[in-house]
């Protein structure tokens, strides 16, 4: 059934349950032409325009993205992270005024996710050209993250002359960046160590 289908989409979508997604079908279809048909415009214009960018991986509607060429950022300094969603947590800190590089996903032996299905080839160009004095690794604090701090920290040892510093341990185990408060993401950023 129709219906159906459009609830099942809908309770796919991250943080909704089927509860929540049944409320918003309803509301929806019950306001179509206030809500559900301006939002299916609106869903397509952003689709359309707003995209990766092609430097750092973040959203944007502009690509290079807003903070790629925001002059007025440090560029010796670069931080990696997993999903834009953890750049924006860095973001609303507005404590960290670097550059960025957004991973795409952890690395994850068993979900079968290996380095060439994330942008890490892009992530060691980038170090490798321009002149960072440290790389931040700002990952989870999961067994994926840490596996993935490893991986990234003995692939720049080959080459990569600079400090490599990871979030402190502040970070509750398992935590992930979006989920924490901005206070706890400031602490654990300025109380970063080396590797
Ligand atoms: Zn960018």
């Amino acid at each position: 059934m129709l219906i159906e289908k459009f609830m099942r989409n809908l309770s796919a979508l991250p943080g909704l349950g089927s509860r929540s997604a049944r409320r918003i079908a309803i509301h929806l279809l019950t306001q179509k032409d206030d809500k559900m048909l301006p939002l299916i415009k609106l869903m397509q214009e952003v689709s359309e325009n707003i995209k990766n960018c092609d430097v750092c991986g973040n959203l944007d509607s502009q690509n290079p993205c807003n903070l790629c060429t925001n002059h007025n950022r440090d560029k010796d300094v670069i931080c990696v992270v997993a999903n834009v969603s953890d750049l924006w947590a860095m973001e609303r800190t507005k404590t960290y005024r670097g550059q960025y590089h957004v991973l795409g996903g952890l690395l994850s032996a068993l979900d079968g996710i290996g380095p060439d299905k994330l942008s890490i080839q892009s992530l060691l160009d980038r170090i490798a050209q321009d002149e960072y004095a440290e790389v931040i690794l700002a990952l989870n604090a999961t067994v994926d993250g840490q596996s993935t701090v490893y991986y990234l920290t003995d692939q720049l040892e080959k080459f990569y002359k600079g400090k490599v510093t990871k979030l402190a341990h502040g970070m509750p185990m398992g935590g992930e960046l979006d989920y924490l408060d901005e206070g706890t993401i400031i602490t654990a950023l300025k109380s970063r160590g080396t590797l």
